[in-house]
């Protein structure tokens, strides 16, 4: 008899959950984006342990009907793509159909949902990936998801985690990039009943960075635009007091995501020049838009990194727009010599 078994769809889901739940940053990015998709203009993120015990996120988007709310949960299960030709033109955050079934699989979910126009809502409850019950509930118009007692049923994934206060920091950063990549969004973040952030949402990326780095961030910092050959680049630049010895303050927005690119953040260190010791990393918050095509974020489960097509290109208008940026203000600061 053969050695090999196929493993059941518990076991095999329990699996897959790892890739997208690592801990509860990663819970919280993936309910923030489901919201987002929805098309949620208010959403309010609380957690309770660092997020072990508790994260609820609530939005007032488009919500689910009775049988999205119980189909939500099933692996590749997904309203954002239909086969593998969409993949080359994503405009939503998720697309894989896996977080909401990888999230039940490791935790207690509790899931209230009402679509606009509908007069009633559905509460789902699911326990380690099996659904508890499924009853009609009057609930606003939107999604709330509530994931408890994170890794209950995988204690050795529990043993991983960090102290609680070190979860809610990566919460917290993780909250800090979304207000920065959706300042069209008021975004509410609750730590054990403590407002830490609540973003306007008026659209204006300046007042996304001033609730998340206060007047010192809104005061110190250079607008950055550049537009050419398709390529967009937008947001600002903090002038070098501003510097930090890690790279905690450098942010880049593709295309609406937030990302991470060594090879980009170069291109900016390196238009700072002298205006940087060594071993000094810049504030900054650049978006960057380019043509969908001309980017596959489809490289990592995490969607952190991304591919551009011409990178190369991109690399040296980033590095432009910074020059351009920081000479403008030197510029303005240098004293005019009279005629
Ligand atoms: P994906 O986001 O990749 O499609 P998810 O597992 O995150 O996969 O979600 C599955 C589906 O559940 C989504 O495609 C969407 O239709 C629905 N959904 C999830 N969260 C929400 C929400 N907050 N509001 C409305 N629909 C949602
Ligand atoms: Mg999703």
């Amino acid at each position: 008899m053969g050695r090999i078994n196929v493993l059941s769809k518990e076991t095999a889901n329990l699996i897959a959950a790892g890739e997208v739940v690592e801990r509860p940053s990663s819970i919280v990015k993936e309910l923030v984006e489901n919201a987002f998709d929805a098309g949620a203009s208010a959403v309010t993120v609380e957690i309770r342990s660092g997020g072990i015990q508790m994260v609820r996120v609530t939005d007032n988007g488009c919500g689910m009907d009775e049988e999205d709310a119980l189909a939500c949960f099933k692996s590749h299960a997904t309203s954002k793509m239909r086969d593998a030709q969409e993949l080359d033109h994503i405009r939503t955050m998720g697309f894989r159909g896996e977080a909401l079934a990888s999230i039940a699989a490791v935790s207690r979910v509790t899931l209230r949902t009402r679509m606009q126009d509908s007069d009633i809502g559905t509460q789902v409850r699911m326990e380690g990936g099996t659904l508890i019950a499924k009853e009609e509930a009057g609930c606003p118009e939107g999604t709330t998801l509530i994931v408890e007692d994170l890794f209950y049923n995988t204690p050795a994934r529990l043993k991983f985690l960090k102290q609680p206060r070190s979860e809610a920091g990566y919460v917290s950063d993780l909250i800090a990039r979304l207000i920065l990549t959706h300042p069209e969004i008021a975004l509410k973040f609750i730590v054990d009943g403590r407002l830490i952030y609540h973003s306007p949402g008026d659209g204006d990326l300046k007042s996304a960075v001033y609730t998340v780095y206060g007047r010192e961030g809104a005061t110190g910092v250079l607008p950055v635009a550049l537009e050419d050959s398709g390529i967009s680049i937008s947001g600002y630049v903090g002038l070098p007091s501003l510097a930090r010895g890690n790279r905690a303050r450098e942010t880049f927005i593709v295309n609406g995501r937030y990302v991470r690119d060594a090879i980009l953040a170069n291109a900016v260190e390196t238009a700072y020049d002298t205006r940087l010791m060594i071993n000094r990393f810049p504030f900054f918050v650049l978006c960057i838009v380019v043509e969908p095509e001309e980017v596959d974020v489809n490289v990592h489960p995490n969607k952190l990194e991304v591919r551009f097509r011409n990178l190369d290109v991109v690399r040296a208008q980033v590095h432009s727009a910074v020059v351009n940026a920081l000479q403008a203000q030197t510029e303005a600061a240098r004293p005019r010599l009279r005629p």
